[in-house]
């Protein structure tokens, strides 16, 4: 921006976040094919009882043993009962939508920031949320009429915005800042070159400007970051994996805690590795508050902010590259093509209900580490489950077929992960898990089922491949192959995969 029309977007900015809702630039390239009616909620369905799926838990001892208290109530707004000011980086996103209508809900003052590059590129790859996702706009009064609280948006780009966001830090003087504003695909990090590039430049470039912009505002600015369980890496590494710090022995024998190694699986957790690293520099160099939330796998849909109005939806991805396992699995079974397991599915990945994801981050930033505490590190996990044991859980349920592809991924084949959840497990009971009884995989399954007819079925399979080699070994991912690859006893294909 030139002067002259950064002087203009300041002014509108200053009008725009005292006037409430309004929006700096109305974004032009979005499709305008979204419905703006209401509905009822028809979407939701009833609790269900289940039964235990999966026998591959592995969280620490501590956390299994607390009662589940799942659900959104029980939380205090603050130590001294007062609401925040918060803005809500990537507040449009899947994990930052739910999120600042849940922190609204709770009396906090939410301003949503975002620059709706996610939707951009669901326009580049031809592909949509499977929910009818409906403009900022028409969301932010939806949740004003149904809601009865305001919340602002601003379209702002943190990566490359460093001005208007200092101008915004100043102008709001935010207690905490939440940063979801990340490019969140491991497959689509690692899709082209210039895709990697984008992804470091975004997702660095977006942390460092944040922590920069801190500084410069003179406030003590909370920030809770939104990392991932794969900065630890999914190999073994020797015991359960504690919340950031490892507690070693030095050669000189003197105990010391440092930071987890980080053992990036892909550029995009690569570039969480590197966030990690700019946040243990400018807490040290600034005593800048910060708390980092690895996060395991989301799943799910709604909260109950989002059921309340269907204008309100969540974004639900489906395809190869953002679509996440357990929401893409439920997809498959409800368009009836069989489920597609990468490689022999051993991998063992963290996961988290939507409305857990919610809860966690009121929780830390309810509880925030004192000024001159180091990085404050939570594992934001409820359980852990292997992939092949998902798809047979889904299996049993719908009597879907299964399907083993080649691995679009370099990765271990099988691999164990035990990770410790005590931190969030003491803030808020236990945490959502597949098997509970409150009917929320049946919230997923009838979402995927409700809207169906929105999916494109050739963009579920893996679009993106890590090297030449997995992308030599993908080229065999034909039907064949993958009917041939399904174990006895599960050999149910009569189908047609596409
Ligand atoms: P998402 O892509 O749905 O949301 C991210 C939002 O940030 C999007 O709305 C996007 O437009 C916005 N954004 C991206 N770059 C921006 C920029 N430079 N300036 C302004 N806005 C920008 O992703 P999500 O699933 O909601 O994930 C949110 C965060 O949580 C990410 O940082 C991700 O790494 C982390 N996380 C997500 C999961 C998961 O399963 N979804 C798991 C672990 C961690």
């Amino acid at each position: 921006l030139d002067h002259a029309s950064m002087a203009v977007k300041m002014a509108t900015m200053a009008a725009m976040v005292t006037t409430g809702v309004a929006f700096m630039q109305a974004p032009t390239s979005l499709p305008r094919r979204l419905s703006t009616s209401a509905s009822s909620s028809s979407f939701v369905s009833s609790p269900a009882p289940r039964s235990s799926l999966l026998s591959t838990s592995r969280l620490s001892k501590g956390s299994k043993e607390k009662t589940c208290v799942s659900g959104l109530g029980g939380l205090a707004m603050m130590a001294d009962g007062k609401a925040k000011k918060i803005i809500v980086l990537g507040g449009d996103g899947f994990c930052g939508w739910p999120t600042s209508l849940h922190l609204s809900s709770q009396g906090h003052d939410v301003v949503v920031v975002d620059n709706l590059s996610r939707r951009n590129i669901d326009i580049e790859m031809g592909c949509d949320s499977l929910t009818p996702i409906q403009h900022p706009e028409i969301r932010l009064k939806a949740w004003e009429e149904v809601g009865g609280r305001a919340m602002r948006f601003v379209n702002l780009d943190v990566a490359k915005e460093y001005d208007l966001l200092v101008q915004l830090f100043k102008q709001e003087k935010p207690d905490a800042v939440v940063h979801f504003a990340e490019q969140r695909a491991a497959p689509y990090s690692m899709k082209t070159s210039k895709t990697k590039r984008y992804t470091v430049d975004n997702n660095v470039g977006g942390t460092n400007n944040l922590l920069a912009a801190v500084i410069e505002s003179d406030l003590d600015i909370h920030v809770v970051h939104l990392g991932t369980m794969g900065v630890y890496g999914y190999g073994t590494s020797g015991g359960e994996i504690p919340e950031g710090y490892l507690k070693v022995t030095l050669p000189d024998g003197n105990p010391k805690e440092i930071l987890h190694p980080a053992y990036p699986g892909s550029v995009y957790h690569a570039t969480k590795c590197l966030d990690a690293l700019l946040f243990q520099f400018y807490n040290k160099n600034d005593q800048i508050r910060v708390t980092d939330l690895h996060q395991g796998i989301v799943w799910g849909t709604n909260t109950p902010q989002t059921i309340k109005d269907e204008r309100l939806i969540n974004r639900f991805d489906y395809d190869g590259d953002y679509g996440t396992v357990l929401n893409r699995f439920l997809m498959q079974s409800a368009m009836g093509v069989p489920l597609t397991v990468y490689g022999t599915g051993g991998q063992t990945r963290a996961f988290i209900h939507i409305r857990d994801t919610c809860r966690c981050i009121e929780a830390a930033i309810n509880n925030p580490p004192k000024k001159g505490e180091r990085v404050e590190i939570f594992n934001q996990v409820a359980e852990t489950a292997r992939v092949r044991d998902l798809a047979k859980m889904i299996q049993d349920q719908t009597g879907c077929e299964v399907n083993y592809l080649n691995n679009p991924r370099n990765e271990d084949a099988e691999n164990e992960l035990v990770v410790s959840n005590n931190k969030f497990i003491n803030f808020l009971g236990d945490m959502i898990r597949l098997e509970s009884q409150e009917g929320l995989f049946d919230e997923v399954q009838t979402i995927t089922s409700t809207y169906k007819h929105r999916c494109i079925k050739e963009k579920i399979l893996p679009a993106s491949f890590w090297n030449k080699r997995t992308a030599a070994a993908c080229a065999d991912n034909t039907l064949e192959v993958m009917k041939a690859n399904v174990p006895e006893g599960e050999k149910k294909l009569g189908g047609v995969f596409m």
